[in-house]
């Protein structure tokens, strides 16, 4: 598997704090990559080095093998990130069915904008709601507009941060059929994540940070099985 979203030995410092220290990890094509660890790990830092947020203090970012170290976001994303940030900021005043009209006009052609706005919906599991004020969705639903304005602009990488923070277990569920309907059309993922029963459902590889520093990395199956995976976590009651 290529390598898609590369770090390269990446460090950033704030002020006299190492945040993130000499990180060295790829994200393939194709897989669900879920970034991990304990409160101050450095994650949401790697999240903005990887979208452009932040720029390294040392190292390289690159994506699809090109250095994107210092370019700006938007680049980034025309580039095929796709960025979903923690809180949503859908537009909450107009219907689900626009809110998807308006992220997805200047990427889809007119003939087509109905067909795929519809594709979108019954992916979202949002069909039935397409005439609602986003303002009226759950914050679940939310969440999937959200997911799928981000997906409007046809990513080759999707980068999701916390997407299931503030939702129940039920919601969390379907977002993680969510993200795996995502994976099996062709998206790749990178979830900074808290839950590990959301990690268990969608991870192909798991990254876990430590005190800015990659701690382990492997399968699901062998970061759940690691004793020193688990001793990081002593004491952190959202982790089963
Ligand atoms: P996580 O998302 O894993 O909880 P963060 O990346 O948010 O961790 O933070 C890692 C460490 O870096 C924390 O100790 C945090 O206080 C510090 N940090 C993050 N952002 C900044 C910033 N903009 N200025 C100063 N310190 C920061
Ligand atoms: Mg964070």
């Amino acid at each position: 598997m290529a390598e898609l979203l590369q770090f390269k030995s990446v460090s950033r410092r704030f002020g006299g704090f190492m945040a993130v220290r000499d990180v060295d990890f790829g994200v393939a094509e194709g897989e669900v990559h879920c970034l991990i660890g304990p409160n101050g790990a450095g994650k949401s830092t790697l999240f903005k080095l990887a979208v452009g947020t932040y720029a390294p203090t040392s190292g390289t970012v690159h994506f699809r093998g090109q250095n994107v170290t210092h370019e700006a976001s938007f680049a980034r994303v025309q580039r095929g990130m796709s960025i979903k940030m923690q809180a949503p900021s859908v537009f909450r005043a107009l219907p689900v069915r626009q809110n998807l009209h308006i992220a997805m006009q200047h990427h889809v052609p007119l003939p087509d904008l109905s067909r795929e706005e519809e594709r979108l919906l019954a992916l979202l599991g949002l069909s039935a709601d397409a005439t609602r004020l986003a303002g009226e969705l759950s914050h679940g639903q939310q969440q999937w507009l959200e997911i799928g304005m981000a997906m409007a602009l046809k990513p080759t990488l999707l980068l999701l941060d916390e997407p299931t923070a503030g939702l129940s277990p039920e919601e969390t569920f379907r977002t993680g059929e969510l993200v795996l309907r995502l994976a099996v059309g062709g998206v790749t993922v990178l979830a900074v994540e808290h839950d590990m029963a959301f990690v268990r459902q969608i991870a192909t590889r798991v990254t876990v940070l430590h005190l800015g520093q990659v701690f382990a990395h492997g399968s699901v199956a062998e970061i759940v099985a690691d004793p020193r995976v688990a001793e990081i976590y002593l004491g952190m009651p959202h982790v089963a």
